[in-house]
């Protein structure tokens, strides 16, 4: 994660409020313009959910549903991720949902609005906004949703394939855990595909369901005060 920007690159920094709440926050995030991705999205889609979550999932950007509705998590990938977070016994008060980047970015197809892989550096630029909101709700695991989510938290190159299914030591606080996005067993085209993704996303949300009763049990132990 870096700590500073660059005097010449984009960033949502000059944007973010002094008073740093989740609700002064997504305020002050609907009136950014850290990068240029606002002049073609309808409007800043900000994260969602229990305010002292243990859980934080972070996804990638705002779909053409989130982008119109002004929530996350809204549209078909949205929808399969409740469903394995309900399978997987995750209650929503354990649960906040936001994306690495707040504004959809999109190229026209025919009449479609289609969704495009948002780059490096708006990524970058959006990222003071994801640090803030895990600073407020300071949960206990960031779960990271595909390879741009869990680039922006562990502020390094990921490969899912090395690195998914996996807990990671953050470097700006909580412990992360780096799994794939949704939207992935959407885009299986054959069944068997779709049903092995989402058995893996299952698989996942249940080790960290597993890890959070775990780190509850372990801290429960710990003294109160030390010397
Ligand atoms: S994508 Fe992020 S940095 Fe860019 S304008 Fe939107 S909120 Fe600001």
């Amino acid at each position: 994660m870096p700590s500073k920007t660059p005097r010449n690159r984009k960033s949502a920094s000059a944007f973010l409020p002094k008073v740093k709440t989740l609700p002064a926050l997504q305020k002050a995030a609907g009136d950014c313009q850290g990068c240029d991705l606002y002049r073609r999205a309808t409007q800043t889609v900000f994260g969602e959910g229990s305010p002292r979550a243990a859980l934080l999932f972070v996804g990638e950007q705002p779909g053409d549903m989130e982008d119109r509705a002004g929530h996350p998590f809204v549209g078909p990938a949205g929808n399969l991720l409740h469903k394995a977070l309900n399978e997987a016994k995750i209650p929503r008060q354990e649960v906040y949902v936001t994306n690495a980047v707040k504004h959809f970015k999109w190229e026209p197809l025919g009449k479609k609005r289609k969704h495009k892989r948002p780059s490096p550096s708006e990524v970058a630029a959006c990222q003071p906004w994801l640090v803030a909101e895990i600073s407020a709700v300071s949960p206990v695991i960031v779960v990271c949703l595909g390879v741009i989510a869990a680039e922006s938290v562990l502020g390094r190159a990921v490969r899912l394939i090395d690195e998914g299914g996996k807990f990671h030591q953050s470097e700006f606080g909580p412990l992360a855990f780096v799994t794939i996005h949704p939207s992935l067993v959407l885009r299986q085209p054959e069944k068997k595909d779709r049903e092995a993704q989402y058995a893996r996303l299952l698989h996942d949300f249940k080790e960290i369901r597993k890890k959070l009763l775990t780190l509850r049990i372990e801290g429960a132990r710990k003294p109160a005060t030390t010397d």
